[in-house]
């Protein structure tokens, strides 16, 4: 019989949300009349652009036509939306890139999931704590982790907490490490990197000869100036970083599917004869073998956002979530709450009551206010304690959950 990927045992069931579930099910049917409010969805819930809709409707209908179809396209993605992400999302911070460095896919979980592929087994992997469980769960997938230890800890895995008390921003390993995954705006604590804090983890790398992958699907709802969009604004990270977006948060692309992964020429690793190989030609190699290409209606809906139209109805739809940001962070912060996030995320990071577990905390709220949240422990050991908010909801929701929790906080 043919034998399996062992790594794939090691991993535990998907135990945070299918317990968010079970227990919201449990509570619903003992209560049956109670309308929840979910404030745990990573999921947006506005309608997606105008213009993506009209440019995708468009090129439904070349599609209908012999003279205008298109079937494969390029695997890197079309040029249309390549030069229009370069113009847009690059040229405006300073930052230049080549059409060859930017590759379309189908979302920034396939990339962050898959970009390992083309890295050494042996190479140490450093995360955030809390963290996106995409990081961990890919290496140890692919054999990296090592072995789950009693605490929740993969025993190969560098942790970086990130507590309140360093204020979120990771100290830099004790231990060196080749593979450093850095997300800012960050899922879960909604919290940032300036530009002098993320110039440190670009300096480590270079100095250490380590390489960041830098997750940035959240860019679009940075508000403060002085956190950068992108990491290559900061000196030397096209020698060292990768970096992921998407259009998922940005536009509502979450079940249309794109994002793309900029490897700038200069990034490169070793060989076993220590020669200097670029990760540019290996990344291509890859999706040119294991990726057909993102739709080339999606990729017409994805350029479409950088349209005039397109832009001015990406803001809109952003600056109604950041409202939603804005009206929790006040609430809560007035209520008494100590809350993290908010400001240049749709992240919100909830302390507990001192004392109270972030499972406890979860409970507490579903029962007493019937406002649903996801507990911060299920994203890594230093979550413990916290819960994450999101603003993705409806306006009228989230003032309904807001007015709940402020009168509960009062009693
Ligand atoms: N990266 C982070 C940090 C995320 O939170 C998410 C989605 O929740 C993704 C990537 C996935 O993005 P996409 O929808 O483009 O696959």
């Amino acid at each position: 019989m043919v034998s399996i990927n062992e790594n794939f045992i090691k991993l535990p069931g998907s135990y945070l949300f299918s317990e968010v579930a079970k227990r919201v099910n449990a509570f619903k049917s003992a209560h049956p009349d109670v309308r929840l409010i979910r404030l745990g969805i990573g999921d947006v819930t506005r309608p997606l652009p105008q213009a993506s809709i009209e440019a995708m409707h468009r090129a439904v209908d070349e599609l209908a036509h012999a003279g205008t179809f298109h079937g494969y396209g390029p695997e890197q993605g079309y040029g249309f939306l390549i030069d229009a992400i370069i113009r847009h999302d690059f040229e405006p911070l300073g930052v230049r890139l080549s059409p060859d460095e930017v590759f379309v896919s189908d979302g920034a979980k396939s990339d962050t999931g898959n970009f390992t592929d083309i890295l050494g087994l042996h190479n140490t992997v450093a995360v955030t704590d809390p963290v996106y469980p995409v990081y961990v769960d890919s290496n140890v997938m692919s054999g990296r982790a090592g072995k789950l230890q009693a605490d929740g800890c993969w025993s190969d895995i560098v942790y970086l907490p990130c507590t309140a008390e360093n204020g979120f921003v990771p100290a830099l390993p004790r231990h060196r490490a080749d593979i450093i995954y850095l997300c800012y705006p960050n899922n879960p604590t909604g919290t940032t990197l300036t530009r002098a804090q993320l110039k440190k983890w670009v300096d480590y790398a270079l100095e250490n000869g380590s390489l960041i992958l830098f997750d940035a699907a959240y860019e679009a709802f940075i508000r403060e100036d002085d956190v950068p969009h992108s990491i290559y604004e900061i000196e030397g990270a096209r020698r060292c970083a990768v970096e992921f977006r998407s259009f998922s948060k940005t536009a509502g692309f979450t079940g249309v599917r794109c994002g793309y992964t900029v490897v700038p020429e200069e990034v490169a690793g070793t060989d076993a004869q220590g020669n200097r190989v670029a990760l540019n030609r290996l990344w291509n190699r890859r999706q040119c073998t294991k990726f057909n290409g993102a739709s080339y209606i999606t990729q017409r809906g994805a350029e479409a956002v950088y349209s005039e139209e397109g832009r001015r109805q990406v803001k809109e739809t952003i600056g109604y979530y950041m409202g939603n940001a804005r009206i929790m962070l006040d609430t809560l912060r007035q209520s008494g709450f100590e809350v993290y996030g908010g400001t240049n995320s749709p992240y919100l990071w909830l302390k507990a009551p001192e004392g109270t577990g972030s499972w406890e905390f979860f409970d507490t709220l579903l029962r007493e206010v019937h406002v649903v949240g996801t507990p911060g422990v299920g994203f890594g050991p230093s979550g413990e304690g916290y819960l994450r908010l999101t603003s993705f909801g409806s306006r009228e929701d989230c003032v309904e959950a807001m007015g709940r929790i402020a009168a509960w906080a009062r009693k």
